[in-house]
């Protein structure tokens, strides 16, 4: 079968796999607090599942695969997928979405098993705040995990940070400063309208702050290899790189390389919209490989232009962790 191509000629060659929906903390953009409407464990796609749709994605080309949530490391036996993915036919670029409590525990592991390129989320270096952002204090838990990232050799480690108005936003300069020194690049991200907690975060649009860091680090525009969403400046020598990734104030979907699969097996083709497959069935109905790389491609075929987080900012009301961030 022909590899995976929509019907606005983008080649798909990306998948985010979410392995759970549960997370261990509470982002007050994301998950509401005493949210308990998480999908039951059976839902769950098994290992077998997901490595056969993995194989089948694979076939049809897909050969960069991220490992996201809810929060990954909070699914037992993490690494053993992460091994078994790696090991695929096609499969060579297995990556990993963390916010990282749990990164120090489980960083060898994971990279022994495949997994060289890492993304940790965090928002915050003052620890009060941060605790405030995602409901624990977990500032110390991360640092650790990022220690034993570099120890464990993870190239590139990408920082992510949600700007958010009055809360976060006087803090990026110190991101710089802090991604600069360990040799992190640092990814400023958009708030998006997903749920209500996405919607009433405040919203702050990254071009002014673009420029802003562009004359104060003295940046140049550059290119951070992996075809993702974010526009990258860096520092003249090329040691630091800084993305943006803009959703909503310059929107990327014209070179939108992605489908996302929910941890309940549900394929979706566009993060801000709800055209989706039910791959959990299928599987569950006795679907053979054949069958399994058609509807993929037929799915493929329906994926929407564009997300419309900003003319719609109350359509999706899922949550970014029923999706996989
Ligand atoms: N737990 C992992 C992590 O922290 O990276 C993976 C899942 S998390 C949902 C993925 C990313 O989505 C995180 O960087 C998080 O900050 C971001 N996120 C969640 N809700 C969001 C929203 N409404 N707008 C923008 N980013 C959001």
């Amino acid at each position: 079968m022909t590899a995976l191509q929509d019907s606005f000629g983008r080649k798909i060659e990306y998948l985010r796999l979410s392995v759970t929906d549960r997370c261990d903390l509470r982002c007050s953009y994301c998950i509401p607090k005493g949210f308990h409407d998480f999908e039951m464990p059976e839902h769950w796609l098994t290992f077998d599942e997901i490595e056969r749709v993995v194989a089948a994605f694979a076939r049809l080309g897909v050969a960069r695969v991220r490992l996201t949530g809810g929060e990954p490391l909070t699914r037992p036996r993490i690494a053993e997928l992460a091994q078994r993915l790696y090991a695929l036919p096609g499969v060579n670029d297995l990556s990993l979405s963390t916010n990282a409590t749990l990164l120090a525990r489980h960083a060898a592991d994971l990279h022994a098993a495949g997994i060289s390129r890492l993304n940790v989320s965090l928002d915050s270096l003052d620890a009060p705040l941060l605790a405030c952002i995602t409901g624990r204090d977990c500032l110390s838990q991360i640092l650790d995990g990022l220690t034993a990232a570099k120890l464990a050799g993870f190239s590139p480690i990408k920082i992510n940070m949600v700007v958010l108005g009055g809360e976060n936003e006087h803090e990026v300069e110190s991101m710089v400063e802090f991604c600069m020194k360990h040799g992190f690049i640092l990814r400023l991200i958009e708030t998006m309208p997903m749920g209500e907690t996405g919607r009433s975060a405040r919203f702050v649009d990254l071009q002014a702050v673009r420029q802003r860091l562009q004359q104060r680090f003295r940046l140049i525009d550059g290119v951070v290899s992996g075809g993702g969403p974010a526009r990258y400046l860096q520092s003249a020598d090329g040691s630091f790189s800084l993305g943006f990734i803009t959703p909503i104030s310059q929107h990327f979907c014209d070179t939108c390389n992605r489908v996302r699969l929910s941890a309940d097996g549900i394929l979706y083709l566009c993060l801000g919209q709800e055209d989706t497959l039910d791959l959990r069935s299928l599987l569950r109905d006795g679907i053979n490989d054949a069958q399994l790389e058609a509807a993929i491609h037929a799915a493929i075929a329906r994926k929407p232009e564009r997300h419309e987080f900003k003319d719609q900012p109350g359509k999706i009301v899922r949550i970014m962790s029923q999706t996989g961030g």
